[in-house]
């Protein structure tokens, strides 16, 4: 009998092909894992823009910004954002004009800002700016905006409706979320290369990014959602013992009027994913996430360091070559 196969399945975990889906801070750390273990032409990660902001007249995109530094292995580990080793003296020279200095930008940090603001003047779209910058600090996987045209976040919150680094930054998380809106949405759209990278992907990873503003806007550009859903999705919890590791997940969560847990991320990606990685504190809930439709391991998924984000993403890799 002839039997016909019509892909090769991947051998190896080396020899998948990922899409990782990436807010800041926690995307950047299972990103830095994925690309220590795959070929740079295996992986592209794919980042919200939904947090970039004009600021002193130029174009900040914290996101990338965080991803490209850890890549590049700049990333000031202290504060999750910004270069290792930077100054403030720019700031500080702003602050005696009393300019906004609520936004901390180092000044080497404000090279990329200056620089990717004269491109996007120049005409350049901000998929090919990243590609540039990229480039330039060494890093060779491909780091994709979610889209070339701005897609802002607007937080409504019991003091207003606000930008989201005003939220975020100025007043600290403080406020309490009500609900989360993306005016831009329906002129946006993903880029070419971000569909190419959904569309050859063997496997997608949702990386521990916060749901609400990390991971939905990339969702819900049109075509993603569909795309993320034709593939095998896997997603490593951000929410560990009911608590975010960093940032206020767990607290919008809960503002919002949903426990904070690792089963409550699961159940709001239900329906796209086929697996989840929970941290070993939560081993409890694996047969709740189980129960919502996908299968579910639980490892220990703190990555202070290179060894802990690669061994996540060497078990991340894994599980996916298990499912697929
Ligand atoms: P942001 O845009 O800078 O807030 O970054 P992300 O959305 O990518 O990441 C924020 C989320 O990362 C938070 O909910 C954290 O709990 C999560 N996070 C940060 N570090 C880790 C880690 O080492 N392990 C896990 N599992 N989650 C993490």
């Amino acid at each position: 009998m002839i039997q016909f196969a019509l892909v090769t399945p991947p051998a190896s975990i080396k020899q998948l092909r990922v899409a990782a889906l990436a807010g800041g801070v926690g995307g950047a750390k299972l990103a830095h894992g994925l690309a220590t273990l795959l070929p740079p032409e295996n992986l592209s990660i794919i980042v919200n823009t939904g947090d970039d902001f004009e600021h002193l007249g130029l174009k900040i995109c914290p996101d990338l910004d965080t991803v490209l530094y850890t890549l590049a292995g700049r990333s000031n580990p202290t504060t999750g954002w910004g270069l290792t080793g930077d100054t403030f003296n720019v700031l500080d020279a702003l602050g005696c004009f009393d300019a906004p200095t609520w936004f901390r930008l180092g000044d080497c940090d404000l090279a990329t800002h200056l620089w990717r603001s004269e491109l996007l003047r120049r005409g350049m779209l901000l998929t090919k700016v990243t590609n540039m910058l990229s480039h330039a600090l060494g890093v060779r996987q491909p780091i994709l905006p979610m889209c070339d045209m701005p897609m802002p976040t607007r937080i409504l919150t019991d003091q207003g409706e606000m930008d989201f680094q005003v939220y975020f930054v100025q007043h600290a998380c403080r406020p309490a979320v009500r609900a989360f809106h993306w005016p831009q949405v329906g002129n946006a759209k993903p880029s070419a290369e971000v569909i190419a990278a959904l569309d050859t992907a063997d496997v997608v990873v949702f990386c521990p990014s916060n749901p609400f503003v990390s991971i939905d806007p990339i969702l819900m550009l049109p075509g993603v959602r569909e795309r993320v859903n034709s593939r095998l999705s896997i997603a490593v919890s951000p929410i560990l013992d009911g608590v975010a590791v960093k940032g206020p997940a767990a607290k919008m969560f809960s503002e919002v009027g949903i426990k904070p847990s690792a089963q409550a991320v699961a159940s709001h990606y239900a329906g796209l994913l086929k697996g989840f990685i929970l941290d070993k504190v939560d081993e409890a809930q694996i047969a709740q996430v189980r129960a919502l439709g996908m299968e579910a391991a639980a490892i220990p998924t703190l990555m202070p360091g290179l060894l802990e984000r690669t061994a996540v993403a060497q078990y991340v890799l894994e599980f996916a070559l298990h499912l697929l």
